[in-house]
């Protein structure tokens, strides 16, 4: 089961990748969770991404493309995986297309979580998350069992920096201009699916099942 997750920064794609990924057993591969180890391991890749993540604008292609390109040869790829925030530009889904029809491979479905971007507002300022493990929580609608600390893994939760206000709008519009057209992108090869990113957590996976069950 070979699946993109599209949506804005907080639509609930990790949220739901994490969920799939226990169901079906399946890698979860967030390109976001990629950046931020190699910036918490002070990398040359993450020192490299973390000045476009601070700002809210996208890492350039080129520092994307072939990293998930390699992951997705590793083994635990072979029955499937969950593509979390990549591909997010046309040129991005366009590499990924050409690297898998090489191989005579291809994705299944493309699921397009929609979230207006008001709702957006609100649940990033809320979000808390796990660089140790990728979690993500709540501080009202997904709390951990203890204030600020990893149900998973134990370790100490944070607020993003690029989660404060003023870079989750930009990062809105970034997303508005370079990674919405990845709709109609995946309308055009005929896998997009589009739900509702504003129900409850366990219905949107429901609908997801819904979609990869059929
Ligand atoms: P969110 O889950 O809130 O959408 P991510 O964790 O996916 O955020 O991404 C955080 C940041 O990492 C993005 O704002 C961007 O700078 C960078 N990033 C992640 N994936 C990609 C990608 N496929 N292409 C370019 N930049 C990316
Ligand atoms: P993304 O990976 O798309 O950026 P996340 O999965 O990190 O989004 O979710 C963003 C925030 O919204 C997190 O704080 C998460 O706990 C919360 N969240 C996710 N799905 C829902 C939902 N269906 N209803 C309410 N809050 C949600
Ligand atoms: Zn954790």
């Amino acid at each position: 089961m070979k699946i993109i997750l599209l949506g804005a920064p907080g639509a609930g794609k990790g949220t739901q990748a994490g969920i799939i990924k226990e169901k079906f057993n399946i890698p979860h591969i967030s390109t976001g969770d990629i950046f931020r180890a190699n910036i918490k391991n002070n990398t040359e890749l993450g020192q490299k991404a973390k000045t476009y993540m601070d700002k809210g604008e996208l890492v350039p292609d080129e520092l994307v493309v072939d990293l998930v390109i390699d992951r997705l040869e590793q083994d635990d790829c072979k029955d499937g995986y969950i593509l979390d925030g990549f591909p997010r530009t046309i040129p991005q889904a366009e590499e990924l297309d050409k690297a898998l029809a090489a191989k005579g491979d291809k994705i299944e479905y493309a699921i397009n979580i929609e979230t207006p971007d008001d709702f957006i507002i609100n649940r990033m300022a809320g979000r808390r998350a796990c660089v140790n493990c990728g979690a993500t929580y709540h501080t009202s609608f997904m709390p951990p069992k203890t204030e600020n600390i990893c149900d998973k893994c134990g370790e100490n939760l944070i607020l993003r920096d690029d989660d404060k206000p003023e870079t989750v709008k930009k990062r809105l519009e970034v997303y508005h201009d370079q990674t919405e057209p990845l709709i109609d992108y995946y309308k055009g090869t005929g896998i997009l699916s589009s739900l509702d990113g504003t129900k409850d957590c366990e219905v949107v996976f429901a609908e997801i099942c819904d979609v990869v069950e059929k």
